[in-house]
């Protein structure tokens, strides 16, 4: 039997004055169960691999029974949701449970997500529904399978207690594992608040705890901004490079360390649209796709200026100049790796600005477009061309694109086999999401399970689960995901 006196956990957010959080403790839910372990994640911190024997822990990890290891409490933040000032946010629904240090010395946050009312709850019931925690479940560990900066998803439990959403759910939680939870919103509320020592004592506390080496910098809290701003400009730019939309890039949903975080109305791109938008609430398409960049920077300033008090304006400009060209050049990097292009050549600009204008106009599928270029050594290049609808214009820039190719130092099965590792084969599409969640609603878990096993590893050919890398039906590029989580 597992005990929670073999992990070695720490409360550094809990030795904050109390302006910083409220202690909770979690209201049960009625029978929790397991639903998902992850095991790997599960053995980096130190957890048993296999917990269907493990009720102890279960009752723990739901917040069934307390445990002198798990010290509850509610984060206090606030945040800019589209575009707007709320001072009233805060952990409404979730917990922080405490700081466990895994095997390569890494600490992890532990967050219990759906876990009931807090004093931040506002109007809302503290719970998150099965529906909105498998989402992130499958979407976190989906982007840590393909490199993306992502907090992390450790368990997942399902139990009979009823959420009343659009119509009654069951309730369920979402441990959830993450560098840190602290969000540009903490800084913003103490900024707003005028509470200006707190937030000084929050900048050095999260230097302390997370940018260690800016304490050696002339000026520590400038050296912060600047690499708030490179963590963040780096996140989108693999965003934009794997075509994710976040949907609620609200600044209390950005993660200081530049972490993909808060998963709620996502969405994988299918066919090629810059504008898409995945949030259907977001009516003036704030978080489209391609807005992204530019939200990025937004939700930087309003961090920047709630660091006014501690960073002179001049240095924090100078802070925000740097995030378009970091974004730029890792966004280039990226799109090189994808193309298989590492040389540079003069005509690349307009290649470049031609094929996204193509797969534009043809309603490419973005995924299984790179992925049939990277195959073009097994396979050729018909898979390519059958992806447009113009198979001309497809067959005209295949061949200008293996004529821009001949520039290349590598041969084409090198070329391919670097491609191969930056172009996922799988992707949580939205409509895969959804048939797991429609069969979990009735209680069989084995498409998560098995999606949660696929995902791990995206980039590798798994012959026995072609059908996940399928085009979408017409309906799954159509869903509407509700916000309601
Ligand atoms: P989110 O849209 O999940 O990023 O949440 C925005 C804010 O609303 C945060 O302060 C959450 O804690 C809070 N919140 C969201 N859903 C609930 C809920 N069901 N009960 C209480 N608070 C919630
Ligand atoms: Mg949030």
């Amino acid at each position: 039997m597992f005990s929670l006196d073999s992990l070695s956990v720490s409360h550094r957010f809990l030795a904050l004055p109390n302006s910083f959080y409220t202690q909770v403790e979690p209201t049960p839910l009625d029978n929790p169960r397991w639903v998902a372990w992850n095991q790997e994640l599960a053995g980096e911190l130190g957890f048993p691999e296999v917990v269907e024997d493990e009720p102890a822990l279960l009752d723990v990890l739901s917040g069934s029974v307390s445990n002198e290891h798990i010290k509850p409490l509610a984060m206090k933040y606030a945040g800019h949701q589209f575009g707007i000032y709320n001072p009233d946010l805060g952990d409404g629904r979730g917990l922080l449970l405490g700081e466990v240090a895994g095997k390569s010395g890494q600490t992890f946050d532990l967050h219990l997500k759906g876990a009931g009312q807090t004093p931040y709850s506002r109007m809302g019931d503290g719970r998150a529904v099965l529906r909105s925690t498998i989402r992130e479940y499958l979407c976190s560990e989906a982007m840590a399978g393909l490199g993306i900066p992502t907090t992390r998803a450790l368990a997942m439990m399902v139990s009979d207690t009823p959420v009343y959403r659009e119509e009654v759910e069951q309730g369920a939680l979402l441990v959830r594992a993450a560098d840190t939870h602290i969000r540009f919103g903490h800084f913003e509320h103490f900024f707003y608040t005028g509470q200006h020592e707190q937030l000084r004592l929050l900048a050095d506390r999260v230097i302390e705890w997370y940018f260690p080496d800016c304490l050696d910098a002339d000026k520590p809290y400038v050296s912060f901004f600047a690499e708030v701003v490179r963590l963040t400009a780096e996140m989108i730019a693999h965003w934009q490079a794997k075509g994710f939309a976040h949907g609620v890039m609200n600044t209390d949903n950005m993660s200081i360390l530049g972490q993909t975080f808060d998963y709620g109305p996502f969405g994988f791109m299918d066919d090629y649209e810059p504008g898409y938008i995945c949030n259907h609430s977001d009516y003036q398409g704030r978080y489209a796709f391609d807005n992204q960049p530019s939200i990025a920077m937004w939700n930087l300033t309003a961090l920047a200026h709630a660091l006014s008090p501690l960073i002179d304006r001049e240095d924090l400009d100078h802070g925000l100049e740097t995030f378009t060209p970091i974004l730029q050049t890792e966004y280039s990097c990226q799109m090189r790796d994808k193309f298989g292009l590492s040389t540079k050549q003069s005509e690349d600009g307009d290649f470049f600005n031609r094929s996204f204008d193509l797969m534009e106009s043809e309603k490419v599928d973005y995924t299984r477009f790179f992925r049939a270029l990277s195959n073009i050594d097994r396979t050729g290049i018909a898979p390519v061309v059958d992806l447009f609808i113009d198979r001309a214009k497809a067959q005209a820039w295949v061949e200008s694109y293996l004529l821009r190719c001949m520039l290349e130092n590598d041969s084409e099965a090198e070329r391919c086999r670097k491609m191969r590792s930056a172009n996922p084969k799988y992707i949580l599409r939205n409509y895969l999401a959804q048939q797991a969640i429609e069969l979990a609603e009735k209680g069989d878990f084995s498409l998560v399970h098995q999606l949660a096993d696929l995902l791990k590893f995206p980039y590798e050919e798994q012959a026995e689960h072609e059908e996940f890398a399928k085009l979408p039906p017409e309906w799954g590029k159509r869903m509407e995901i509700s916000c309601s989580s």
